[in-house]
């Protein structure tokens, strides 16, 4: 276990994790087991993903509202802009709010596939979509007496497939700043300065919200590759080489579980507040991530304790 020698005990590093809504019964459960195994770990939230196209909306739903009425966990709910008109993403963040939640990330979604152009008033940018939320936001203060709704957004280690370059990714991320985004997460990345690269850019060019490194677990080579095709970010080779010549599945987890650490320890050594963890719905290697890398939080090893212990009554 290694102990980061720049965070004490009275510097906490936030912890949050990613899940997807599950597209089937049995996937379902598989997901629920995973909740409660992340959830002994007491994260400060996890997030719930959103088809760009609003697809799996009622999953989606579904499971941010069991999260808040079923676990202890508070969800921080995605939401795209591609895919419904202003007023139905209106209602949406309306809706959210209804039933008890307090973040939102605010993201546009990948443009369809099929290149089909936008309709008429559709927002164009996370941005619009974060003043958007804004403005629910302000119709509603007396619902929000407690205080405003966190709003995050994507920022990114490596240039945004569409950008034209990484200092425009930076500037779009400070024009979300500028819209009223409390903090961002980045979009996964396979080198460890990477990083710490995007923050320096970022403060030189005056952004000053955390910016959390989110982080996967690079165990799988079929996941790596695919994750690497899909968001344009290129993986390590010698990572995917030595993956690749792993002889047993318990190999390939002790190496994606080091890289994982390594890429995590190199973005907390920048001065990251927090972690996030790209889970894909398995708690096996994010918990062994965490075990290795010991974050200074001081509630985290009961919650690890009392998990094992429950497994050892389990069992
Ligand atoms: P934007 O910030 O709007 O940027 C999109 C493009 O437009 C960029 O190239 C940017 O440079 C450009 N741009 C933005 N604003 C301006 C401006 N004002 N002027 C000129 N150019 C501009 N996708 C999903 O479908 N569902 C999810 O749940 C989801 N979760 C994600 C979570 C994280 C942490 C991350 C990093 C990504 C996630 N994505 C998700 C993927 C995301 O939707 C895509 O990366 C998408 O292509 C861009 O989204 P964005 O919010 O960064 O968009």
């Amino acid at each position: 276990i290694e102990t980061h020698p720049n965070l004490t005990e009275t510097a906490p590093v936030a912890l949050s994790y990613e899940l997807f809504p599950p597209r089937s019964p049995a996937a379902a459960e598989s997901l629920w087991t995973t909740i409660r195994e992340l959830e002994t770990t007491e994260p400060d939230y996890v997030s719930v993903t959103y088809g760009a196209s609003g697809s799996n909306r009622d999953t989606a739903v579904e499971l941010i509202n069991r999260l808040l009425l079923e676990t202890t966990l508070r969800p921080l709910a995605h939401l795209t802009c591609v895919g419904n008109t202003p007023e139905e993403l209106a209602e949406i963040i309306g809706d959210l709010l209804d039933t008890g939640v307090r973040g939102i990330l605010a993201l546009r979604g990948d443009q369809p596939k099929d290149g089909a152009p936008l309709a008429a008033g559709s927002l164009r940018y996370a941005q619009d979509l974060i003043e958007l939320i804004r403005r629910v936001e302000q119709r509603r203060s007396a619902l929000l007496c407690a205080g405003k709704i966190a709003v995050g957004v994507a920022a990114y280690p490596t240039r945004h497939p569409e950008s034209p370059n990484e200092a425009h990714d930076v500037e779009v991320l400070l024009a979300k700043q500028r819209s009223g985004a409390d903090f961002a997460i980045t979009q996964v990345f396979f080198h460890t300065e990477q990083y710490a690269n995007l923050i320096s850019r970022a403060r030189r060019a005056g952004v000053t919200i955390p910016i959390i490194p989110g982080v996967m677990p690079l165990t799988s080579l079929r996941r790596v590759t695919r994750l690497g095709e899909l968001t344009g970010v290129e993986p390590a080779p010698e990572l995917l080489a030595r993956l690749a010549a792993a002889d047993s599945d318990g190999e390939r987890l002790r190496i994606g579980v080091r890289a994982t650490v390594d890429l995590a320890n190199a973005a907390l050594e920048a001065g990251a507040p927090g972690i996030h963890i790209y889970t894909f719905n398995e708690h096996q290697s994010a918990l062994e991530v965490l075990d290795k890398l010991a974050l200074p939080r001081q509630s985290r090893s009961a919650g690890r304790r009392s998990a094992t212990l429950r497994r050892q009554l389990a069992s």
